[in-house]
């Protein structure tokens, strides 16, 4: 059953005839996210261009009691944007202009739509820094970053999306508009509503503008890149350079299989004789850089590494830097299926979990290149495989329990950055616990009553 006729007319009605597509062939793009082995048509697929057009489409899908399932670039790497059948699937890309550069105050105030980098560069251009890079930057878009609460690679110094969100604009399921948040740096007046939409994966509301917190650039910038013969060698390098007290804004691994990968794909001139590679870069003063970098690379000469390679300038560094950012297409090109997932551990257990993914990935026959964001303890364990192969895919949903579980034992999250959506539904009640769980439903069912937005995902 496709969209009510009522429904779809009073849609076109909103956002103009033109915005609204309905025929399978244009609806095929959008059936699919960045997730492996999903797909579902929607029932229409609905382009909103202003806050006022959302709230209307959202009036329309309550009283009709239509799904609506928020979509920003469908980069996701949990489903979240994956339509459930006959769904609205309403996309915010449109709604991609920079509203406001407060100099004084150092915020942006933007339209969800806009592409992660737009935001970046619309912040160096005024000589300030948006931190979080997430790898899909060019295309991911601020909302669905907000959504997720997306992490990047500088991570570790600096901190995620949710440390760069300010305010917020939201349209409630009933169409009502709501601001969270504001530009005081300081606010601590009534809950923190604003904290509650970051990380909501489009179940709560759908956020119409973002006001994000920039910071002064840092002045200098190092980037190199250590070889080790063995990982283990590696997680004590990252283990040592945390308790020298330096955190570096990027603190990243490659295993053997992604480094070969990598290579075959970039060709970076990365060295293959080696089982891992950690990319390490430092910001800030341009005395306190130096002074790190040679830290880091001391530390790693005493734990063995094989090569320390310091990037001689920003076109080296870039190219350096390229080798962690082109991991998961590097790796995608080797199988039909790519599965990244994102189980997070404490730093302390890093060394234990990567063990771990290894001894599974023997264990049931697969093929796993792992790299991550060794600094945060969030590692991107990579299955290469082939979702034709049923009997396969059963031993690689049965290696990510093991290592769900495994995460959680260890302290650890079963999603540090991508999300749960409907891939790890299953796995959150585990992580969780029964309280957490009631809590989450009865503030779901509060703001959404009619259950209308993105139904099925995270949990049911
Ligand atoms: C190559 C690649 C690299 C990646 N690297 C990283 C990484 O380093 N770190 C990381 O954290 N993630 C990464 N991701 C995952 C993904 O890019 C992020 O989750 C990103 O934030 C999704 O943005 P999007 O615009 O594509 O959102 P979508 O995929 O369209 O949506 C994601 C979720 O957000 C919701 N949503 C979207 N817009 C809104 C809105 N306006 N209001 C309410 N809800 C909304 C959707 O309903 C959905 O639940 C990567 C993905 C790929 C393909």
């Amino acid at each position: 059953m496709a969209v009510a006729e009522k429904t779809l007319a009073g849609l076109q009605r909103i956002v103009g005839a033109e915005n609204v597509l309905t025929a399978p062939e244009d609806l095929i793009p959008y059936s699919f996210d960045g997730t492996a082995g999903l797909q579902q048509m929607p029932g229409s697929i609905v382009f909103a261009k202003t806050t006022e057009q959302v709230a209307g489409v959202l009036r329309q899908a309550n009283e009709s009691k239509t799904a609506i399932v928020t979509r920003g670039s469908g980069t996701g790497l949990s489903g979240g944007s994956l339509p459930s059948p006959d769904c609205i699937v309403l996309c915010t890309v449109r709604m991609d202009r920079i509203l406001e550069l407060d100099r004084a105050n150092l915020t942006l105030l933007v339209e969800p739509g806009v592409t992660t980098l737009h935001v970046a560069d619309a912040a160096a251009a005024a000589g300030l820094f948006y931190p979080p890079d997430p790898g899909s930057m060019k295309i991911s878009t601020i909302g669905g970053n907000v959504a997720e609460n997306s992490g990047g690679l500088r991570g570790l110094k600096y901190g995620v999306t949710r440390n760069y969100v300010m305010g917020m604009e939201v349209v409630l399921p009933s169409g009502e508009l709501l601001w969270t948040g504001n530009k005081c740096v300081k606010d601590v007046a009534g809950y923190s509503l604003k904290d509650l939409f970051i990380g909501s994966e489009g179940t709560l509301g759908v956020i119409t503008k973002v006001l994000l917190r920039l910071i002064p650039k840092p002045a200098a910038k190092k980037t190199m890149v250590a070889t080790f013969a063995q990982m283990d060698q590696a997680a004590e390098a990252v283990s040592a350079i945390i308790a020298a007290q330096i955190i570096p804004c990027t603190l990243e691994f490659l295993d053997r299989l992604t480094i070969h990968c990598v290579e075959d794909y970039a060709q970076i001139g990365l060295p293959l004789d080696c089982e891992a590679l950690l990319l390490m870069e430092t910001d800030g003063h341009p005395v306190v850089v130096g002074e790190e970098a040679a830290q880091m690379e001391k530390i790693c000469r005493d734990h063995g590494c094989l090569e320390v390679r310091v990037a001689k300038d920003d076109t080296e560094a870039g190219k350096l830097a390229s080798a962690r950012r082109s991991a998961f297409s590097a790796l995608a090109r080797v199988a039909p299926t790519t599965i990244l997932e994102d189980a997070t551990v404490p730093r302390s257990e890093l060394a234990k979990m990567i063990r771990f993914v290894e001894a599974v990935a023997k264990k049931y026959s697969l093929k796993i290149g792992t790299f991550g964001h060794m600094g945060d303890g969030n590692l991107h364990p990579t299955f290469l495989t082939d979702e034709r192969n049923k009997e396969e895919m059963h031993r690689v949903e049965e290696a990510f329990k093991e290592i769900f579980a495994e995460a959680i034992r260890f302290g650890g999250t079963i999603t540090g950055e991508h999300g749960v959506g409907l891939a790890k539904k299953s796995f959150l009640p585990a992580f969780a616990g029964d309280a957490q769980m009631r809590v989450m439903r009865q503030l779901r069912r509060a703001l959404d009553p009619n259950g209308i937005l993105n139904p099925g995902k995270m949990f049911d």
